[in-house]
């Protein structure tokens, strides 16, 4: 049975009032806004054993086969590789040790050796994928712990790209990677879909963040923001479906979480401007391809 999120994620009040209710391939979603932080969360929400199973469900269907990952996902993939490779580069990040949490089939782990001649490291729990990446000699381990326990020495940079939105505790996740698993001088890289943008509301995201809130758990969870970009690469070049964030630990705390206003009537906002640049300018707003919209 789904449960009920009792506090938010991010301030943990307690007061919340409901977003959106909707069918995601037929199960119900519900997300609810904090009316303190105006974080915007899924609750009730599937258990994490519920969320494992339902993994597995969806998996076998869409891959139903294939021993791994389909063209699409490696051309979608290969995609977005580029576009966070751009973004490093722009701000002149040359790792050395590098760590993708959700490495999938090793894509970015392949791009970033490729680029910045680094040792690269992956964790995917999927199965077929990490045998994927493993089969092209990256190490890859299913979990954290696994990481850990085989005595990895940190990363001075780790991606997530496409994760966080997954994560039951995004900030308690995040403030767990500071120290051991991110050297004290190394630089998170982080992309999320963007509330104001991308649907979002689906039944695997626990979170929907906006920049406002992403950067609020970022905060809480001890890091300080380098930059945050609003896009739509490789997908849309007028839509802002994407948020990448880079962010690296803070020296200092910052307490207390700054709330956001108006969430709601920004997603109105965003959708209809959505909607209509999806209208008027459908080549742009939607990159012509084999992406279906988000
Ligand atoms: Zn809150």
């Amino acid at each position: 049975m789904p449960e009920d999120i009792k506090q938010c994620p991010l301030c943990h009040s307690e007061k919340s009032s409901l977003f959106d209710r909707r069918q995601f391939r037929g199960h119900q979603v519900v997300n609810c806004l904090c009316e303190n932080c105006g974080l915007v969360y899924q609750s009730p929400r599937m258990t994490p054993a519920e969320l494992d199973e339902f993994y597995t469900r969806e998996y076998r269907l869409v891959y139903q086969g294939a021993e791994g990952p389909t063209p699409r996902d490696l051309f979608v993939q290969n995609n977005r590789a580029a576009s966070l490779l751009e973004f490093l580069a722009a701000q002149d990040i040359r790792p050395q040790r590098y760590l993708d949490i959700g490495a999938s089939s090793g894509i970015l782990l392949q791009r970033f050796t490729e680029r910045f001649g680094c040792t690269a490291v992956g964790i995917e729990p999927g199965e077929a994928y990490r045998a994927y990446a493993q089969e092209a000699d990256f190490t890859v381990y299913a979990d954290i712990a696994d990481l850990r326990d085989a005595g990895e020495a940190a990363f001075d940079l780790v991606s997530m790209a496409h994760v966080l939105e997954h994560l039951p505790d995004p900030v308690a996740f995040l403030a767990d990677l500071r120290g051991d698993v991110l050297t004290p001088s190394g630089v998170i890289l982080i992309e999320v879909p963007n509330l104001y943008a991308h649907d979002s509301f689906e039944i695997a995201h626990m979170t929907s963040f906006s920049a406002h809130t992403l950067r609020q758990v970022l905060a809480q969870a001890g890091y300080e923001i380098i930059f945050l970009k609003k896009h739509g690469r490789p997908r849309s070049k007028l839509l802002p479906l994407y948020l990448t964030v880079l962010a690296r630990p803070a020296l200092s705390y910052e307490l207390g979480v700054r709330g956001e206003r108006l969430v709601a009537l920004k997603r109105r906002a965003g959708m209809l401007r959505r909607r209509v640049l999806t209208k008027l300018l459908p080549r742009r707003a939607w990159v012509p391809g084999i992406y279906p919209r988000e």
